[in-house]
């Protein structure tokens, strides 16, 4: 039975980011784990494509997402003019409608400069200002960031895993975790096919199953998670340029992951809407309502049984997926709610659907959605759970922290034998 030093489960961009710094610091037999035939095939593709500049991440509470964001912007830009990956410089205003909102983007200012946006970078205007700048915009104020850009982060993901490859990590493709056992320090990982391999540690990064996983290892037996499946649909090209810059909308409901369809530049040219936030039955289920039976049922029952029972006595929450499944049914009730701020468009503007993508958000076990990044450990795994947006954005230096962690709770008590590498592991630490 092949034996590994560290096993990591999930060859997203997550997964594949932590075996890039691992295999640059140690000489160690690592391996990657992805159930399917290459990385990045689910989230870490199916995605907005944004590279966000946290002026939005409330410090207090999202810190440590915010300062990822920050230090891996530069990371990301100079990766993709290193392996030529779309890199386009879209800006965006995050806009609101009423007073209320306008006291949301005051504080996106303050949160902006406390997460280290360079000041000249964040202007915040009134309603009749993006009006000038942006005609068929409308709303009563909004926020301008200048460095806001469109990207491939499945290209990325794809360009670590060969760079983390050449430092000796092992990406076993094709391989569906069923089972961990652990027995005297190591643990056995059981594939579908009956397969298996050993491992002295596990790092569990399995996006929208990582919640499973970890409590197959008996942690967070307590939470839930649901799946939000996020919509898109593309704009003929000759509408893509009625406004210019990406447009998201400051939450309505603070607490929930849901906000209006943004519109969205690309970095391909295209301009697409969206995403909505359907709920479904597994983290897979990019088409129709349910995904395969054993999934949907396991789902099922855990919607109406777990913590998210909870939520079916919230009446906020279902006015919400109530809005969220009719613009998933009527391609007219999501182009509505672009009306909202982009007046002039219309349903026949959108004839194809873009790539839909799902969220996995995490459910504590008081029924109210898990709001940051969750880090659980035991004796010999640990488990990446509710790692959502800006997940990717942030991915190259949230990655260096979960391995310096690792080192300092002595998960990694390895000589250090340091390569050559892209990105250097101490100028991340150290900018933090
Ligand atoms: C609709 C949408 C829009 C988003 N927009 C943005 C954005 O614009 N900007 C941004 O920064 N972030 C965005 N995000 C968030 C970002 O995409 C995620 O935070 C990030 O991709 C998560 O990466 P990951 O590696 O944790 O998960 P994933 O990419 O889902 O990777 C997990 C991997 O684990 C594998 N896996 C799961 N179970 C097993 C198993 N049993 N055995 C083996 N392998 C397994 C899966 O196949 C998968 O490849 C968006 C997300 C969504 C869904």
């Amino acid at each position: 039975m092949t034996k590994f030093d560290v096993a990591i489960i999930g060859g997203g961009i997550l997964g594949t980011s932590i075996s890039y710094w691992i295999s640059a610091l140690y000489d160690l037999k690592i391996c990657v784990i992805e159930k399917e035939s290459d990385v990045a095939m689910h989230a870490s593709s199916r995605n907005t494509a944004v590279v966000h500049s946290p002026f939005y991440l409330n410090p207090e509470t999202k810190g440590i997402l915010a300062k990822s964001a920050i230090i891996s912007y530069s990371m990301w830009e100079n990766l993709a003019k290193d392996r030529n990956i779309p890199w386009l410089k879209t800006g965006v205003y995050e806009i609101g409608f009423n007073d209320e909102q306008y006291k949301s983007l005051e504080e996106f200012m303050e949160w902006g400069d406390i997460n280290g946006i360079p000041k000249g970078d964040l202007e915040l205007l009134d309603g009749k200002e993006i009006a000038k700048r942006e005609p068929n915009v409308k709303c009563h104020s909004g926020v301008f960031c200048n460095r806001e850009v469109s990207t491939d982060f499945g290209a990325f993901t794809r360009e670590i895993s060969k760079d983390s490859k050449k430092n000796g990590t092992k990406f076993l493709l094709n391989s569906n975790v069923k089972s961990i056992k652990t027995n005297n320090g190591n643990s056995t990982i059981m594939f579908e096919d009956n397969s298996e391999i050993t491992s002295n540690f596990v790092i569990n990064c399995a996006g929208g199953n990582a919640l499973d996983i970890a409590q197959t290892m008996y942690l967070a037996k307590e939470y839930s998670d649901l799946h939000f499946r996020g919509e898109y649909w593309v704009a003929e090209p000759q509408y893509r340029d009625l406004v210019k810059s990406t447009i998201y909308t400051v939450a309505e409901f603070k607490g929930y992951p849901f906000l209006d369809p943004h519109w969205i530049k690309k970095a391909n040219g295209e301009t697409e809407i969206g995403p909505n936030a359907v709920p479904v039955l597994s983290p897979e289920t990019y088409n129709g309502y349910l995904g395969d039976i054993n999934t949907s049922i396991t789902k099922l029952k855990e919607i109406v049984t777990g913590n998210a029972l909870k939520l079916l006595y919230d009446s906020q929450f279902l006015k919400m997926v109530s809005k969220e499944w009719m613009s998933s049914i009527s391609k007219t009730a999501m182009v509505n709610r672009v009306q909202k701020f982009i007046p002039k468009v219309k349903p026949e503007y959108f004839s194809k659907r873009g790539t839909a993508g799902i969220r996995s958000p995490v459910i504590t076990p008081k029924g109210k959605f898990l709001l940051d990044v969750m880090e659980l450990e035991n004796d010999n795994s640990y488990h990446i759970i509710n790692y959502n947006s800006p997940g990717a954005t942030g991915a190259p230096a949230y990655s260096a922290f979960i391995v310096k962690r690792l080192q300092e709770k002595g998960f990694l008590d390895y000589a250090l034998k340091k390569k050559e590498s892209f990105w250097n592991f101490d100028d991340v630490i150290n900018h933090a």
